[in-house]
């Protein structure tokens, strides 16, 4: 079949209108958030809902052409863009499923379809008097689909895990075009694989997620946030410690260093902390108020802290204004590695990439959620040409001290080649082992995850 008659087929299975083809609305759909990874596409179709997708897929499959699922394109590791190696591949962006069903209250559960985003699932949450255990700055962009595939972490993942513990129930197309549908509101389901787990962290290589039942948490009344000072990560996990056997409830804790609290700053937001400070890390608790953590960080001896009520927005921004700082200053697109480290290795770790990117001539702005280890590396002004060996020394370096690859944001295109510092043989044949199984003839996302 041509590509134009497999074209003419989708358009009447989700309506012209949906079958974009203009290179110059398709291109904002085959560049990634980063400017990073661009791809080539025939077109992004458009499906309204879970029988569209089910037939697109369906037909796309038939005629042997990939799919590259995506939800609002924020992911950091090139996962949401088609390849650029010329293959016939549509985008099938999923924002149009955006049904949000009636909350649950009793089961604390709600069904949403795979293209709300989180911060509407939050909204939904809140309106029926609870919330939504994963937060992330992208929040008004993430899709709940994309967030599920790249098994989204987050600023709450202390508290409430990511998005694979947030999932009673998933519904997603596989490349027959059958539906599976897991769908009831129960906290306990033992019967059989957790198939919904699978897909959180499939980054859209094994099905296209059409819709998700989501638990949903008690909301917190009250919170507090303080940015403290410390001279050095372990002094950052002692005071979490500290905040923690003191009986309060840690809803999250950032780590930011001296280089990117002056990037914000010098990218309009006011300091919290005198200059010169060479760690801040940002710690809200739940279910307590400033005077209380205030009173907490006294008895740790903290040098310097900025205490605010929950949500104090000033002192947020300070954290969440580091992507967006990050990719203004930059000259080329920023290499981001986002890791895990042992918590003991994370201070050594720091001093480590901060000699490496010295001798590359690069920039290293370091940020991450210190309570889970997971520090996001990015590194500004790298000669696209060298992008790639920056990437390989971090990369062998973290797999050294026998940390991760990839904490949250997934593998994607970015870090497909360095697969197997993340796992080994046997892990990886059994990974190809489930590809093959449910894509048989590899056209869910090829080159993604590198299997
Ligand atoms: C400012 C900023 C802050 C961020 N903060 C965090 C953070 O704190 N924690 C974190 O984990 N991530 C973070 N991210 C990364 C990103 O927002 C998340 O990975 C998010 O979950 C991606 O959702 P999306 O809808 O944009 O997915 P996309 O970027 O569109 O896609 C991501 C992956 O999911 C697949 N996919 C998308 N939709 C579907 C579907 N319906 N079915 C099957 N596969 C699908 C794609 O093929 C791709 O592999 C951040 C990004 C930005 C820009």
């Amino acid at each position: 079949m041509t590509t134009a008659r497999l074209l003419a087929d989708l358009a009447e299975v989700v309506g012209p209108a949906h079958v974009l083809t203009d290179p110059a609305v398709t291109s904002a759909y085959c560049t990634d958030w980063t400017g990073r990874w661009r791809g080539v596409a025939q077109a992004v179709v458009r499906p309204a809902d879970t029988a569209q997708t089910a037939e697109v897929v369906r037909r796309c499959a038939a005629a042997g052409v990939a799919i590259c699922p995506q939800g609002g394109n924020t992911g950091l590791v090139g996962g949401g863009v088609p390849p650029a190696d010329g293959r016939p591949t549509i985008v099938l962006s999923m924002t149009r499923l955006t049904g949000v069903d009636d909350v649950d209250v009793a089961a604390r559960a709600v069904g949403v379809g795979a293209g709300v985003t989180i911060g509407d699932v939050q909204r939904a949450a809140v309106a029926a008097g609870l919330d939504f255990g994963v937060d992330l700055a992208s929040r008004d962009s993430a899709t709940v689909g994309g967030a599920i595939a790249t098994n989204a972490g987050g600023i709450h993942f202390v508290r409430y895990g990511g998005m694979r513990a947030q999932l009673l129930g998933i519904e997603a197309v596989l490349t027959s075009g059958e539906v599976l549908r897991r769908w009831r509101p129960l906290r306990k389901d033992n019967v059989g694989y957790d198939l919904p787990g699978l897909l959180a962290g499939s980054e859209g290589t094994l099905a296209v997620i059409t819709g998700a039942l989501l638990r949903l948490v008690p909301q917190t009344r009250r919170g507090a946030v303080a940015v403290v000072a410390v001279q050095d990560p372990a002094r950052g996990l002692a005071v979490i410690d500290a905040v923690e056997r003191a009986g309060l409830t840690l809803h999250a804790a950032e780590l930011m260093t001296e280089a990117g609290l002056d990037l914000v700053h010098r990218h309009g937001q006011r300091r919290a902390l005198p200059a010169g400070t060479p760690f801040a890390v940002l710690i809200e608790v739940a279910g307590a108020d400033a005077g209380d953590l205030a009173a907490v960080l006294a008895e740790a001896s903290v040098d310097d802290a900025a205490i605010d009520d929950s949500p104090a927005a000033d002192l947020w921004a300070l954290r969440e204004r580091h992507t967006e700082s990050i990719a203004r200053d930059s000259t080329t697109p920023v290499v981001k590695l986002d890791l895990t480290l042992p918590a003991g290795a994370l201070g050594a770790f720091v001093a480590t990439v901060e000699r490496l990117a010295a001798a590359a001539g690069v920039r290293p702005i370091m940020f991450g959620h210190l309570a889970d280890g997971n520090v996001h590396v990015n590194l500004l002004d790298v000669d696209p040409a060298h992008a790639e060996d920056v990437t390989d020394a971090v990369l062998r370096e973290v797999a050294a001290v026998g940390g991760s690859i990839s904490a949250e944001h997934g593998v994607g295109r970015a870090k497909a080649p360095w697969l197997g510092l993340g796992r080994d043989a046997v892990d990886v044949a059994a990974m190809r082992a489930i590809k093959r199984a449910l894509d048989p003839a590899g056209l869910l996302n090829p080159g993604v995850l590198g299997l």
